[in-house]
């Protein structure tokens, strides 16, 4: 017998991790209340199914004891137990979307029940019905016959018609807590004599999301001799050792983008699916970051980092090469010096002062924001010192012929074309501003990465720093960039149209291309 079968609650204190149906559906029982349909949802094996039959149970036990609890131990109960009660009926709307099911529960519903005092209908996965069957199914539930109850689970709600929803009492069931599930496991191991070392079961329960069901089925499959050991378990899971995790997180905190390269490299040669090891980063980034929050330190890095690899993870399911994703994330986060990257680093070693005389508490989410935006702003004080600084300077002369030398020496070639896009003018400050007559060049060139580039051409060629400020004039003729622009890539312009960069393909194409130099 598979362990989840035999370890299935057979009454509501075996329930675990749903703790606010329990309560509610006890007090329905002991006032006499229970609705005659409900509607479950929630993910998969958190115990929809289950409470439907214990909710049978209760409806047909001859001797519920004090809490309204069924004895199991009538015929009743344990005949519910072993699925062998007639007037129990399980539909699986998966199968054939219920369409005999449902046309066989319309002939049948007026019947008294054969055995027991009510029937129950359990229809699972009650999206999967048919339009037909719902109108069918809505008919009984507008006025079911005395002794007929329902109970519907899905996992979709949004596929359930409001006619039905506003028909049945709902309750949501929630994912199972990595805790909860851990006592679970635990328990079931020392029933069943099962040597279970403690993290091969924290990476079961963490790698269910929520579910019970398949955290006690990995753990029947994955024990071996009576013992549940990590390595096993990591293998069978996929799941990289949280070290590796830990040494690949440190190594791009110091931006050492060769060694991150190639712990991606050997991640994926060593067989690890890498959408695994994408969502252990994301978790781990996110445990740092809360415990930034509650030291009271500067969550940004961390912020930074999962925004990088949140980008990976959607680009993860189109891409032709899995490590691409990973690796232009950490490029991301390892380029991000300089800039950006200061302001990490930075912001890193900072303690948000203006919080420090108040009580330690978990920020919301606004003063998280307000954390990142605090850092930006040290971006921009540095960058108004600098203009200060240079305001008072002589102006270039020939600040035309100097630009086309920046032009002809940033790299890669694809910022290049972006920065050929613009229209130069020198204000009487000094200052330039580049005037771009499409959004995506302006955004290629304001960025973080490509300031950082350009401002290392410009200190080369001027021999001194020059402020620019990039602004949108969609009234330039489109003839400009053209003109300046080298007849040789022409070719790869094209892409460039206003069409695939709202498709996206333009961005991909660009990092592809800064990856392999074109
Ligand atoms: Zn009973």
């Amino acid at each position: 017998m598979a362990l989840y079968s035999k370890y299935r609650p057979q009454d509501f204190q075996q329930l675990v991790g749903q703790d606010h149906i329990r309560t509610t559906l006890l007090n329905e029982v002991k006032v006499g209340a229970l609705a005659h349909a409900y509607l479950f949802t929630g993910p998969r094996g958190t115990g929809k199914t289950t409470t439907a039959r214990l909710i049978a149970k209760i409806l047909n036990c001859t001797t519920r004891d004090e809490n309204g609890d069924p004895c199991n131990t009538c015929e009743f109960c344990t005949d519910i137990t072993e699925s062998s009660l007639i007037d129990v009926i399980e539909i699986d709307a998966a199968s054939n979307r219920g369409i005999d099911e449902i046309r066989d529960l319309k002939e049948k519903i007026n019947f008294a029940p054969t055995r027991a005092k009510t029937k129950t209908y359990i229809i699972d996965e009650v999206h999967m019905l048919t339009k037909e069957a719902f109108n069918a199914l809505l008919k009984t539930l507008e006025e079911p016959p005395e002794a007929v109850y329902f109970i519907l689970c899905t996992t979709e709600i949004h596929k359930i018609p409001d006619t039905i929803i506003s028909r049945c009492q709902r309750f949501d069931f929630k994912r199972i807590p990595v805790r909860t599930l851990m006592t679970r496991l635990n328990f079931i191991a020392q029933k069943e004599g099962i040597e279970a070392e403690d993290t091969a079961l924290e990476m079961i329960a963490r790698h269910v999301e929520g579910g019970m069901r398949d955290a006690i089925g990995l753990l029947d499959q994955l024990s071996m001799e009576g013992k549940l050991r990590t390595e096993d378990v990591q293998m069978h899971l996929g799941i990289t050792s949280h070290k590796t995790i830990e040494d690949f997180l440190d190594v791009l905190e110091k931006q050492d983008l060769t060694k991150a390269l190639r712990m991606i490299e050997e991640v994926h040669n060593e067989g690890y699916d890498l959408g695994t090891f994408l969502r252990e980063i994301l978790a781990s980034l996110r445990e740092k970051m809360m415990q930034a929050i509650q030291n009271n330190s500067d969550p940004h890095i961390w912020l930074e980092m999962i925004t990088r690899f949140e980008e990976a993870r959607a680009m993860l399911r189109t891409t032709v090469i899995p490590q691409l994703p990973l690796e232009i994330a950490a490029i991301k986060i390892c380029h991000a010096q300089g800039g950006n990257g200061a302001a990490i680093t930075n912001a890193k070693t900072a303690t948000v002062t203006t919080k420090s005389t108040e009580k330690k508490v978990i920020p919301k989410e606004p003063e998280i924001i307000e954390a990142t935006s605090k850092a930006q702003n040290e971006e921009e004080k540095t960058a108004k010192k600098l203009k200060d600084e240079i305001q008072h300077e002589k102006v270039d002369a020939n600040i035309a012929e100097n630009w086309k030398r920046v032009l002809e020496h940033v790299e890669p070639p694809s910022l290049r074309r972006s920065l050929t896009d613009a229209k130069v003018t020198e204000e009487p400050n000094g200052e330039l501003t580049l005037s771009f007559r499409s959004n995506f060049h302006k955004n290629k060139v304001d960025s973080n990465e490509g300031r950082m580039k350009i401002d290392k051409v410009i200190q080369h060629i001027f021999g001194r720093k020059v402020i620019y400020m990039c602004v949108l004039d969609t009234t330039l003729p489109t003839t400009t960039a053209k003109q300046e622009k080298p007849k040789a890539e022409e070719p790869a312009e094209a892409l460039h149209s206003e069409e695939s960069v709202k498709s996206g393909a333009g961005n991909l194409l660009d990092q592809a291309m800064e990856m392999f130099g074109e």
